[in-house]
């Protein structure tokens, strides 16, 4: 199938998940968004407010800011793919549970199938630990690692610096590197987890269509 329709197909279905109580307070499912043919794909942690209203990602402060470190190294918000962990607004801001993270994870799952890009941004400790679990973002930001053959780099979450400005120049520096970084993406080091990764947080991988 198309990947465009693939992806479409996906964004439908969330808009009428109800595999987790966060559609209970959703306004809109925000799937993400994005080429299908991206290079980079950005994962953040949830929708927010803007988010929840719009049905789009990044759309609020945090947004903002994301579309200023992408045009920093060159980039539209466009040209790359934006998405998040969870993809309904946990309410008031609140983290995702582990039973919302693992109820959503098939979607994202589908959505790196599809999209299948050079390089995975995780924005946060929850998108994070969805790559590489039980690891310290202020120690590993910015180190790329391949995860079961995918290339991720773990960043900060824009938001984060917009809390904390002695942040920002971290991130902007992290952000700064994602060029080269994508240029050589073979030369990654492979995680080492002290634990075995375990393949299957989330075991039945729910058919989605
Ligand atoms: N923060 C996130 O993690 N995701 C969004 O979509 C917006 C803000
Ligand atoms: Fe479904 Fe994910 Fe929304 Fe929960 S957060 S209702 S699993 S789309």
């Amino acid at each position: 199938m198309d990947a465009d329709l693939e992806l479409g197909k996906i964004a439908d279905a969330v808009s009428a998940c109800k595999k987790c109580e966060l559609h209970f307070s959703r306004a809109k499912g925000v799937p993400g968004e994005g080429p299908p043919d991206a290079d980079i794909m950005f994962i953040g942690e949830g929708p927010g407010f803007h988010e929840n209203m719009q049905g789009r990602p990044f759309v609020g402060a945090a947004g903002d800011f994301l579309v200023e470190l992408l045009a920093g190294i060159g980039l539209k918000r466009e040209q790359v793919f934006i998405t998040n962990v969870v993809k309904c607004r946990p309410p008031g801001n609140r983290d995702p549970n582990p039973e919302e993270l693992q109820a959503c994870a098939p979607y994202l799952d589908k959505q790196l199938q599809i999209i299948n890009p050079k390089v995975i941004v995780t924005l946060g400790r929850f998108s994070m630990a969805r790559f590489i679990p039980n690891a310290k973002i202020s120690e590993i930001h910015g180190q790329p690692i391949r995860v079961k053959g995918m290339l991720v780099v773990p960043f900060y979450h824009p938001a984060a610096a917009l809390h904390r400005p002695s942040l920002r120049s971290v991130v902007k520096e992290d952000f700064a590197a994602l060029p080269d970084l994508i240029k050589n993406v073979g030369e990654a080091p492979a995680y080492k987890p002290e634990k075995p990764l375990e393949d299957d947080n989330h075991p039945e991988q729910l058919s989605l269509f």
